[in-house]
Order: C-alpha cells, then structure tokens, then sequence
C-alpha cells in the first residue's frame, strides 16, 4: 500500500502542500485535499479589488489542474473531526479517510467577543471582508453606496492576525475609491495597536495622496476602547459614538476551527516544529499558515506558500525516504497605497530548535521616487501571478 497524506485547506499552505507532494512523490504518495470551496477568491490582491484595481474573476482559482495533471484526490466537503489515535479524518459527508500524515492549513477563525457588539450574525451589517469572496464584494457595495460626504469606519485587529499590512492596504485602496467617488468623505481606523505594519509608509501615502481625509485612532488615544452597534450602524470608540455609513470590523483571529478540533492547538494558535511543521502536539500532524504558531514570520500567503514547501519536502522524506533539506523560508509583503505607489516589507528566516527564527531583512523607505513604487507594484503583480501557479498548478 502506498502511504497516504491528507490535506485539511485548499488555501496558499494547503494547496501549495498537496501539488509539491503529488508532483515531487511521481505517484508515490497518495494525496487528498479537503476544501469545501470550488473556487478560491484569493485574500490577496481583494485589496485592489477594493481599489477598483482588480475584478473578483480574477481573484478566483479552480481545483481541476491539481487533480488531472497531479492525481491529486479533492474532495469538496468540510473536515469535521480528526481522530488522531486512530488516524483518520471525517468529513461533514460521512466519509472517514485514514492518513499516514495529516496536514492542517485552514487559516482563521475569529475569536468570539472580541468586539463588542459585533459576531458573525452582524457580518452582513459589518463585513469583516478578512476571508476572500462574498465578504469582499458586500464590503464594496457598501462603499459604493455611502452618502456624499459620508464616514466609513475600520475596527483593525490586536496582534497577530493574517496580513499585518492588510487593514491599512485597504484604507488605502478605500482611500482611492473615495477620493474619485465620493471626495469629501472621511474614514476613521479605530486601533488596538499602538503602532502597524509599514506605519511611516503608509501615513506619508495617506498625507500624500488623502490629505485629510484618513483619521488612524491607535491605542494610546482610545483606539482599543471600541464598540459597535450594528443595527444603528454606529461606533464607540473611547465613549465618543459616531454615526457612520460602512463598517468593516476585522476581529481578533485564531486558527481555523478543524485545528482545534483536532487539539493541536495552545491558546488560539498551533505550536509548531520550525524544521518540518509537524506540531508540538503530535508527529504526523502538520500546521501551515495562518493557523500555525511557528516564531518570527508574519501569518501571510507568502509565508504560508514558503512553509508548505518545507513541510511537503520533510513529509516525502519521512515517507519515502527521499532526501531532505534544511528548512530555508522567506517573506514579501507588498502593500498599494495609490495608483503606482507600491511598498513592500521582508525577511528570510531559517529553523532553529525554538522556532522559526528572522535571519535578516527589508523594508521600502518613505520618500523614495516614483519610478521605484512603479516597479515595486510591478514586482508584486509578478508575485501574485508566481503564488497562484505555485498553489493551482
Ligand atoms: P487560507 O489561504 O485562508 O486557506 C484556508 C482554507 O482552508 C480555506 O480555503 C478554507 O475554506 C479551508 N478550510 C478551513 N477549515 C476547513 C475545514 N474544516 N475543512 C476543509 N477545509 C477547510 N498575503 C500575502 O502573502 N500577500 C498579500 O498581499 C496579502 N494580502 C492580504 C489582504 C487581505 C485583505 C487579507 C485578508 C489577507 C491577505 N494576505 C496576504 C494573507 C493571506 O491571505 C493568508 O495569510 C493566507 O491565505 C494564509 O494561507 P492559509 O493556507 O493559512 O489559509
């Protein structure tokens, strides 16, 4: 009997997982891959959709290629319940697949209670737009839809969430829509964090390109001390309640729901070994991305592509035996911040025994000229379409 491993998320660590192993094993290895979406709206670049920069097709990406070029197995349902004493899988089907390696990438859940007033049954009210697709494209109806002169309001997440940049990517590209829509409307960013992501590129963008138009309330101003009420459509933040027009509030996160399940989880993420992603808890189960704990490297698409490589590689290698290389992972984080004007942040990183731990790393300067943001967005434009290859094959 060949060994057989199966993959919880079609998502940039999951998708990235089952093609590497399928394609490097030549058959070897029998792979399965659980997601219950038919297309993945990517996360990334729904920003630039925001912006008016991208349509929601061409976010989407389709499962056919990883199972008739790679043989892979996927199964569009939800996995429900790891046994991992007896080493299977269950599907909301029914269906009990056994796996010789089990790998979990099923991103983020939110953590309930995190704002008050706020929980998934007020998602249509106040989208949280932090899961790509349906999310997104009401988030942007709203916008369209907001009065002249109207408010638009963000809740940003606490420390750590997907995409640390992502929240003030979108005002930016909020931004960018209302200045051509709907130029004397205001957003205002109520923040736990006392400082973000790319902090000094982003607020010399905002200055640049928004002037007066963007109002970040951080943590030190009451920014973490916020409220909403999603029926009167109004936000409190340090006592002060403000009527607005669209809300997106981006809870505080942990890892996607089967992870816990499965109980590899401490606390709201999943310990991780750095060298091959297996988890704390348990050899055969891996965690990728989003939901994983693993050290220095910021919960990313990028991030979550880089490790699903290590993993597949370290799984072939405990299977087959095949040869297996020190783990070497690496990060890019673009952000646009208005038509050409496009920053980045990154690091490489190498596994130590305690985590996965920053070697060294780069930022974009404030101040830099033109021609230099042009070919950062260009760069990330090469990204995008390099990741979705990587994943979809
Ligand atoms: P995901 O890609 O979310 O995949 C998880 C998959 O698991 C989902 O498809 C889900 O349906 C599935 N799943 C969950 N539970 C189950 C279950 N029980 N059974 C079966 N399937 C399940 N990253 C970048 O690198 N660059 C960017 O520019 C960037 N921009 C972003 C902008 C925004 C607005 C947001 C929200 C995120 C952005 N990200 C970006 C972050 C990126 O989207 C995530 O870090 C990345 O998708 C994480 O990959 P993952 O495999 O952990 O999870």
């Amino acid at each position: 009997d060949k060994p057989s491993v199966v993959v919880v998320g079609g998502g940039a660590g999951g998708a990235t997982v089952a093609r590497y192993l399928a394609k490097d094993s030549k058959g070897e290895i029998d792979v399965t891959l659980i997601e219950p979406s038919r297309t993945y709206f990517t996360c990334f670049f729904s920003n630039l959709y925001l912006g008016g920069f991208k349509e929601m097709d061409d976010l989407g990406h389709t499962y056919g290629t990883l199972a008739a070029k790679y043989g892979i197995n996927v199964i569009h349902d939800w996995a429900v319940e790891v046994d991992r004493g007896g080493k299977t899988v269950t599907l909301a089907g029914g269906a009990k697949l056994p796996y010789d390696k089990l790998v979990l990438s099923p991103g983020i859940d939110f953590v309930d209670g995190a704002v008050e007033g706020w929980s998934v049954e007020s998602q249509n009210a106040m989208p949280h737009a932090y899961k790509g697709g349906s999310q997104t494209e009401l988030l942007k109806a709203q916008i369209a839809a907001m009065p002249e002169g109207g408010t638009f309001a963000m809740v940003a997440p606490p420390n750590p969430y997907r995409c640390p940049p992502g929240p003030y990517e979108r005002v930016s590209m909020v931004a960018h829509t209302l200045k051509e829509t709907n130029p004397s409307a205001k957003i205002i960013i109520a923040d736990p964090k006392d400082k973000f992501s790319k902090q000094s590129l982003f607020q010399e963008g905002w200055g640049k390109h928004y002037a007066g138009m963007v109002d970040w309330i951080g943590s030190d101003f009451g920014g973490g001390n916020v409220s909403v009420d999603p029926v009167a459509m109004t936000v409190t933040i340090d006592g002060e309640e403000t009527k607005v027009d669209a809300c997106n509030v981006i809870p505080a996160m942990k890892a996607g729901r089967i992870a816990e399940l499965a109980g590899v989880t401490e606390g709201n993420w999943a310990p991780v070994n750095a060298a091959d992603m297996s988890t704390k808890a348990d050899a055969d189960v891996y965690v990728l991305g989003d939901a994983a704990n693993q050290g220095d490297m910021p919960k990313s698409g990028f991030s979550a592509n880089s490790q699903a490589k290590v993993c597949a590689n370290a799984v072939r290698g405990a299977l087959t035996g095949s040869k297996v290389f020190p783990a070497k992972f690496s990060n890019t984080c673009w952000s646009l911040i208005d038509t050409d004007d496009g920053v980045k942040v990154g690091a490489t990183y190498e596994a130590t025994e305690e985590k996965i731990a920053k070697v060294d790393g780069f930022i974009s300067a404030t101040g830099e000229d033109s021609a230099t943001r042009k070919a950062t967005y260009e760069e990330s434009e090469g990204w995008y379409a390099g990741i979705t290859a990587d994943m979809f094959g």
